[in-house]
């Protein structure tokens, strides 16, 4: 299990792989998750949690964004081990009725299955009901900041929209972001996700995280990015808007 530990003794456990991404912020007895995988992934995630928490639960869980592979556990975590649920303000109503519309492709192949799900929508069983999930009331809606410091950890929460409008990083002892789907971690050196609400307002959020003192940005997908790989996309993005505009 890859971990992180930063110079405020805060450590970042990697609780999920894989599919989708889930992190252990622990700093002594105190633990905030990030994210929480699909349902599929319970079991492996109660196994690691149950050691690593050791009895004292959770004391937040922050949710990067409210798709579906993000948010699936929300509410079976909640009741087992606590802690109040974090959400952008924008998706707490999705959440509340656990169904997220799905973001727009970004690229060819990702607008394609993006239409043939909408396309499908009408007959039968709709794909899209396999986008639903267990939906849970949220305890504490963020606006564009949020200090995590009370939950006995060194970290915020930030607004970082474009995946999805209501996208949230978390930036623990400015050091390191935990960045959802805002960076894309799957292909090479490629920091662009697939499926995007608003493209141009994510390369802003990208300038809003390299304006913190984050060194690595870990995404809700594959590996990690470093401040370079993400300033080198930010830089290429910035210039071919202004080329176009
Ligand atoms: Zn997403």
């Amino acid at each position: 299990m890859k971990k992180w530990i930063t110079h405020g003794k805060n450590t970042v456990h990697q609780v999920l792989n894989g599919r989708s991404n889930a992190f252990l912020i622990s700093r002594g007895s105190k633990h905030v998750l990030v994210d929480t995988g699909r349902t599929s992934s319970w079991k492996k995630l109660n196994q690691k949690l149950d050691i690593l928490t050791a009895g004292n639960g959770l004391e937040a869980i922050v949710l990067t964004h409210t798709h579906f592979d993000h948010v699936e556990n929300a509410a079976a975590l909640k009741e087992k081990y606590h802690g109040k649920i974090i959400v952008q303000r924008s998706e707490a109503e999705y959440l509340m009725r656990g169904n997220t519309p799905l973001p727009q492709g970004t690229n060819f192949l990702t607008k394609f299955i993006v239409t043939s799900v909408e396309m499908f929508k009408g007959g039968g069983r709709s794909l899209e009901s396999r986008y639903k999930y267990r939906s849970v009331d949220p305890d504490i809606e963020v606006d564009e900041t949020f200090c995590l410091n009370d939950f006995g950890i060194d970290a915020h929460v930030i607004h970082t929209p474009g995946h999805s409008y209501g996208s949230l990083s978390v930036v623990v002892d400015d050091e390191l972001a935990l960045v959802g789907d805002t960076v894309f971690g799957v292909f090479g050196g490629y920091v662009f996700p697939p499926f995007a609400d608003d493209p141009g307002v994510m390369i802003e959020s990208w300038d809003k995280l390299l304006k913190t003192g984050s060194k690595i940005f870990i995404p809700g997908h594959g590996g990690d990015r470093s401040r370079k790989e993400l300033q080198n996309a930010y830089d290429i993005h910035k210039n071919l808007k202004k080329g176009s505009g």
